[in-house]
C-alpha cells in the first residue's frame, strides 16, 4: 500500500473536506525549493510550504544547529529556568524588532501568539480596572484558528460555526488604493469609543485574504489614530516576517512602531514550531506588580524550547547573510519582469508584487469563493505540472524558498502561464 493510501485511514488534515478533496500527496523528501513525492516525482515549492520555509527544505545549516542543540539541551521548562539560546535569541531578535519593541513571550505557532497579544491587550487595561475588551480588525484578516485568533479573522466560513461563541471584534475596511478614506474613518469612529483595546492587522500584506497589499503611509495613519486614542496597536507578521516583505519586518516600512508584534512562520526556517509576540517596556510594567494578580498568567509546555531558539538563531545568521539579501533581491527583480508581463495579459484583472510576494488575479464573471471551482482546477493543474501553488479563489500568488533558482522561478512563472490557457 502506498503511504497516501495508507494515510487516508488515520490522519485528519487542516482546512480540507475529505469526502471532495483529492487524495493528500505523501513527500518523501526535500531539498532547496525541490519536494518528491513517495513515487519520485518532483515538485517546485513556489509558496514555502504555507510561507514557513526561506532558506530551502533540509537545509543543512540548520539542521546542523539543531543537532548540537538537541544533543546539549534539547529541552527545559521556561517557568523558573531558563537557557542561553533564549537568551542569545532574544537579544538577537530585539537588535532587529521596532526599537521600541523589548520584551518577548515564547510561544508555539502563529496563533498562540495572537492570542497572547489580545490576552494581554485586554489585562493590560483590565489590571488598571478600566474596561476595554474590544478589538478591533480588517475585514478579511487571518489571524489563525484558536477562539480569539478565529474572532479576529474575518474570513467568514471558516469561522461560522463559532460566532456566537467569540471575544468581540469590530471590523474596519482594508485600506487598498480606493478605500483608505472609508478606513480611516471606521477606526476613527471605533478608537473614539474608548471601548477598544487593541487593533490587531496583517501589516501592509493580507496572507490568507490571497496577497491583499495596502500602503505604508496609511497604515501609518491608522496607527496614528490608534495611539491618539490609547488603543494598542499590534502588527501581526506571522506571514510577512523575515523577509518576504524585502525586508526584515513590514513594519521597517512604517514610521509609526506597533506597540506589539506576532511572528512565527519562517522563524525556525521551516523546522521547528515556535512563535513568539514583542511588547513595549510599558506593557510589560504594567503586569509588574507586587501583586501576583497582575501577572499574565499564560504559557505553553514548550515555551522557548531550546531546540527551537537554536533553529531560529540558525536562520536568522542565513537570513542576515549577504546571499540570503542577494537572494531576495534576484527573487523580487523576476517578480517584477514576470509582473509586468501578466499585467498585459487579457484574462488578468490585477496584478501585485512586494518583496518575494507576487500575486496574480484573474478576470472572472462570479465571485470566486474560497475553494470555488476556478481555484480547484487551477490547483491541480499546478500539481499535474509538478508545482505547488494554492490560489486563494481567483487569486494565484507565488511566495518561493527566497533559494529558489531563476530556472526554477521561470518553470513557476511559465507554469502560470499556462494555467491562464485553461481556464
Ligand atoms: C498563518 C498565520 C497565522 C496563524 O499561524 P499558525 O501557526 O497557523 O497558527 C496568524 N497570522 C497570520 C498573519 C498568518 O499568516
Amino acid at each position: 500500500m502506498t503511504l497516501a493510501a495508507r494515510n487516508l485511514k488515520h490522519n485528519w488534515h487542516p482546512y480540507t473536506q475529505h469526502k471532495t478533496s483529492r487524495t493528500p500527496i505523501a513527500i518523501a523528501r526535500g531539498e532547496g525549493a525541490l519536494l518528491w513525492d513517495e513515487d519520485g516525482k518532483e515538485y517546485i515549492d513556489a509558496i514555502a510550504s504555507w510561507w514557513v520555509n526561506p532558506f530551502g527544505h533540509a537545509n543543512r545549516f540548520i539542521a546542523d544547529a539543531i543537532y548540537k542543540q538537541l544533543t546539549t539541551l534539547e529541552h527545559v521548562l521556561f517557568g523558573g529556568f531558563t537557557h542561553e539560546p533564549a537568551v542569545v535569541l532574544s537579544e538577537k531578535l530585539i537588535e532587529i524588532l521596532p526599537n521600541n519593541q523589548q520584551k518577548l513571550f515564547y510561544s508555539d505557532n502563529g496563533s498562540t501568539s495572537v492570542e497572547i497579544a489580545i490576552k494581554v491587550s485586554m489585562q493590560y487595561f483590565f489590571n488598571q480596572g478600566i474596561k476595554k475588551t474590544k478589538i478591533i480588525a480588517f475585514e478579511d484578516a487571518f489571524h489563525g484558528d484558536t477562539f480569539g485568533a478565529m474572532a479576529a479573522s474575518g474570513i467568514s466560513f471558516f469561522t461560522e460555526a463559532f460566532k456566537d461563541s467569540l471575544i468581540e471584534v469590530v471590523r474596519i475596511p482594508v485600506p487598498t488604493a480606493g478605500n483608505e478614506a472609508k478606513s480611516i474613518e471606521a477606526l476613527e469612529k471605533l478608537a473614539a469609543t474608548n471601548e477598544c483595546a487593541a487593533f490587531i492587522f496583517e501589516p501592509l500584506v493580507q496572507g490568507a485574504a490571497g496577497m491583499v497589499m495596502y500602503a505604508p503611509e496609511i497604515l501609518d495613519q491608522l496607527m496614528a489614530i490608534c495611539k491618539a486614542n490609547e488603543v494598542f496597536t499590534i502588527a501581526d507578521e506571522v506571514m510577512t516576517g523575515f523577509g518576504k516583505t524585502g525586508r526584515n519586518f513590514a513594519c521597517d516600512y512604517l514610521e509609526q512602531q506597533p506597540d506589539m508584534m506576532c511572528i512565527s512562520k519562517a522563524l525556525t526556517g521551516g523546522t521547528i514550531p515556535m512563535a513568539i509576540t514583542s511588547f513595549t517596556q510599558e506593557i510589560f510594567d504594567c503586569f509588574y506588580d507586587d501583586d501576583i494578580n497582575k501577572a499574565l498568567f499564560h504559557g505553553h509546555t514548550f515555551t522557548a524550547n531550546p531546540t527551537g531558539c537554536a533553529a531560529a538563531l540558525a536562520s536568522l545568521e542565513l537570513l542576515q547573510s549577504e546571499e540570503m539579501q542577494e537572494n531576495l533581491k534576484r527573487v523580487h527583480a523576476n517578480h517584477l519582469v514576470f509582473e509586468a508581463k501578466m499585467k498585459q495579459h487579457h484574462k488578468v484583472k490585477t496584478t501585485r508584487v512586494l518583496g518575494v510576494i507576487l500575486a496574480i488575479e484573474i478576470k472572472t464573471d462570479s465571485q470566486e469563493s474560497y475553494y470555488g471551482s476556478m481555484r480547484n482546477l487551477l490547483y491541480d493543474f499546478f500539481i499535474e505540472n509538478g508545482v505547488i501553488l494554492r490560489p486563494v479563489g481567483n487569486i494565484v500568488y507565488v511566495l518561493p524558498p527566497y533559494v529558489m533558482t531563476d530556472q526554477q522561478l521561470n518553470k513557476v512563472y511559465h507554469v502560470i502561464e499556462n494555467a491562464l490557457e485553461i481556464i
